[in-house]
């Protein structure tokens, strides 16, 4: 597990983190690869994934509380949450699913300040969560192809919530 090829991990582990927060930033949504947004809600594919097809669902509000997310909000995430799982069996037909949120440092959150759910999709036969939260793995497919592959799911969606 320790000699693997993962540049765009090692990228996000020696780069300067950039300013300012990745679920808060201004710009084209396929360069922040946004998949969708509600009112309440954003989904984007992680830029670091551990595995193929890693996305992340945030409330549009920059938060770091999970407590102070509003009715509206929790039930717009708990949607987008459930929008990813299906997206990815359409797409992936992973065998499971890890989702979870990593709040603060000691837990391993990337973005601390913007609590973010985490949808990881697992085959049978790969890593278990703990070795795939701790550790570089190969992404097998470039981040490019696999934001083009899921984007149609979203697309076809109906509304969150
Ligand atoms: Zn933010």
């Amino acid at each position: 597990m320790d000699r693997l090829w993962a540049p765009w991990r090692l990228e996000y582990l020696v780069q300067e983190k950039p300013a300012g927060c990745i679920f808060c930033g201004a710009g084209n949504e396929r360069e922040r690869l946004i998949f969708k947004t509600t009112p309440h809600t954003l989904i984007m594919l992680n830029r670091y994934p551990y595995v193929n097809g890693h996305l992340m669902v945030a409330p549009r509000r920059h938060t770091a509380d999970l407590a102070s997310l509003s009715q509206e909000e929790v039930l717009e995430l708990w949607s987008a949450v459930a929008l990813c799982q299906q997206a990815l069996i359409q797409s992936a037909g992973p065998d499971g699913f890890n989702i979870g949120i990593n709040l603060g440092k000691a837990a391993g959150a990337g973005v601390e300040e913007h609590l973010h759910i985490h949808v990881v999709p697992r085959w049978s036969g790969d890593n278990n969560f703990m070795s795939v939260v701790a550790d570089l793995r190969v992404i097998p497919e470039a981040l490019e192809a696999c934001y083009d592959r899921l984007l149609p799911f979203f697309q076809a969606a109906p509304q969150v919530s």
